[in-house]
């Protein structure tokens, strides 16, 4: 049911296009986990699943953690 959600661009206000799973390691990756991630970063988790949208108006790109 959750991937029925429609995300909406908040600056065109027209719906995000789904492009794909993307997954962020937070392994390796100290600087950018943190810069991301923030606190989640300091879990011990290496992989974080995210869902990538982009508008198709600004090409803005959004990600959601799942
Ligand atoms: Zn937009």
């Amino acid at each position: 049911m959750e991937e029925k959600k429609k995300k909406k661009c908040l600056a065109c206000g027209v719906d995000l296009q789904y492009m794909r799973r993307a997954d962020f390691r937070t392994g390796g990756y100290e600087g950018l986990s943190k810069l991301f991630l923030g606190v989640c970063a300091e879990l011990d988790e290496t992989t974080i699943p995210f869902d990538m949208y982009i508008c198709p108006t600004c090409r803005k790109i959004e990600f959601y953690a799942k």
